[in-house]
């Protein structure tokens, strides 16, 4: 696979692709694998996982810069995502045999009856280079602790991170082949899909790669799980702590220099408040260091690709060709690498490119509404329902406003933010199925019924 280091768009030394023959034999050997590690008990699965924590503890300078590397991020935040990756190593070492313990209850007719959770067999998991440790330990902590085994193919910029986390498992002293990297580009992924000896999949990405995956599981009868897209509201109310939702505002938008499926990326403001509000959420923005990830001072690296870096540029563009207002960036930077500057946009035309899709970096969409109706008819004005954040002092204001907007997760007064103890997922086009927490685990198991009579 050709990849190119973001921050100076020289090449990196290619990683060959896993022949047909390859792939095969890690089937074969995932199949093989499954059939004794189902029957492994889960407190030492756990045990394993505990191990893997440390394993990432331990090496957490290594796999940040392997990241940073591959996909740009600062190395700042490339660490804390190693450290989330043992978090919720930790989460599951810890929770997986409570959340999937039998419930036995008394039956109809005398009988005794249970419901167990019983593992699929080989999962595939088509992840994304944003996140590019964490989305892969989010699905593996939990699927593996089950009793699944996972094959894992990631994204064709991010296949050092692919093998380095293949390592970090054997290094745990997981078996071998129950986490399996597949290097292969996305036209060979319908192919495993569709093969008898992967029991479901699970997809992170765009809604492009969804209805994709989708379509060949379901032409499979296979068990999906997608977290796709999301195009965040942040809603700010006149009675919101406008500090508070300024400075908050522009880490959401820029978190990860904006590659975020739960990056806030519509603002909608109050009337009374958006002038007071705009002024210092475009000062918290400006203040932003846009520059070399591996440096300390660096708030946003470059984008991860040209090609997004240009798809985002083109949709700042055409929403400024629409009638939006330029309040500040809005032009890639002159100098080597795929950087872009902290954007902000208003007078958003509700039908142009950046209200209706998915902005995958750090340019902010600003609506100025009139009143809390319409900004709950803003914010669920779009087809994707990820997150979504409200900002109000009145707490059981902000809790019914949350229940109002179509997203599956909405947070009051913080950021959406993935956290292992609470599930993780969206409705409408943001994608189906739940990661994290006892939701997440309980996506890939057989829930086993035994009526004893
Ligand atoms: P993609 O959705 O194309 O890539 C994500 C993963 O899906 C990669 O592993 C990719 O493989 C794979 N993939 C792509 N197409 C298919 C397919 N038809 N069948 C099976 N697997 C597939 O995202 P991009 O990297 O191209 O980014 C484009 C846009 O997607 C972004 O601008 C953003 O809007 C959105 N996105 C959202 C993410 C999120 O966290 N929700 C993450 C990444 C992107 P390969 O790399 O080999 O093509």
């Amino acid at each position: 696979m050709d990849r190119l280091n973001p921050a100076t768009g020289e090449s990196l030394d290619p990683v060959p692709d896993d022949s047909e023959e390859d792939v095969e034999a890690a089937l074969d050997r995932a199949t093989e694998r499954f059939a004794e590690w189902k029957d492994v008990p889960i407190r030492k699965r756990q045990q394993l996982l505990e191990n893997a924590g440390e394993v990432l503890r331990d090496n957490e300078d290594e796999y940040a810069e392997l990241m940073t590397k591959e996909m740009g991020k600062p190395l700042a935040s490339a660490r804390s995502e190693v450290q989330k990756c043992a978090w919720v190593c930790d989460y599951y070492a810890e929770n997986a045999a409570d959340h999937l313990q039998t419930e036995r209850r008394p039956g109809p007719s005398h009988a005794e009856t249970s419901v167990s959770y019983e593992p699929l067999g080989p999962i595939l998991a088509v992840m994304p280079w944003n996140f590019p440790f964490w989305q892969v330990f989010r699905f593996a902590a939990p699927h593996l602790t089950a009793g699944n085994v996972g094959l894992l193919k990631h994204a064709s910029n991010v296949p050092g991170c692919a093998e380095a986390i293949q390592e970090v498992f054997e290094e745990a002293g997981y078996p071998e082949d129950v986490f399996q990297s597949l290097i292969v580009h996305s036209d060979r992924a319908a192919q495993v899909i569709e093969d008898d000896r992967v029991k479901a999949v699970t997809l992170t990405g765009s809604a492009r790669a969804g209805r994709s995956v989708a379509k060949t599981a379901g032409e499979n009868l296979k068990k999906s799980v997608l977290e796709l897209g999301g195009s965040d509201p942040f809603v700010v109310l006149d009675d919101a702590d406008l500090d508070a939702a300024a400075e908050t505002g522009a880490t959401a938008r820029t978190i990860n220099a904006g590659q975020s499926c739960i990056a806030a990326k519509r603002f909608v403001v109050h009337t009374d408040v958006y002038d007071e509000w705009l002024e210092k959420f475009v000062a918290e923005m400006d203040d932003l260091t846009v520059g070399d990830p591996t440096d300390d001072d660096t708030d946003l690296g470059p984008q991860a690709r040209e090609d997004l870096m240009d798809d985002l540029h083109e949709q700042v563009q055409d929403t400024v060709e629409a009638g939006a207002t330029l309040e500040l960036g809005g032009e890639p930077l002159d100098r080597e690498g795929f950087y872009y500057p902290p954007t902000v946009l208003t007078d958003v035309p509700r039908d142009s490119a950046a209200a209706r899709e998915e902005v995958f970096g750090p340019a902010a969409a600003v609506f100025e509404v009139e009143s809390e109706e319409k900004a709950i008819e803003v914010a669920n004005d779009v087809h994707l329902g990820l997150g979504a954040s409200v900002w109000t002092q009145n707490l059981d204001r902000g809790e019914r406003i949350a229940h109002r907007i179509d997203a599956g997760m909405t947070f009051v007064n913080e950021l959406v933010k993935s956290d292992p103890r609470v599930p993780f997922g969206g409705v409408k086009d943001s994608g189906y199925g739940r990661e994290l927490a006892q939701h997440g685990i309980e996506e890939f198991v057989n829930k086993k019924t035994v009526w004893v009579q």
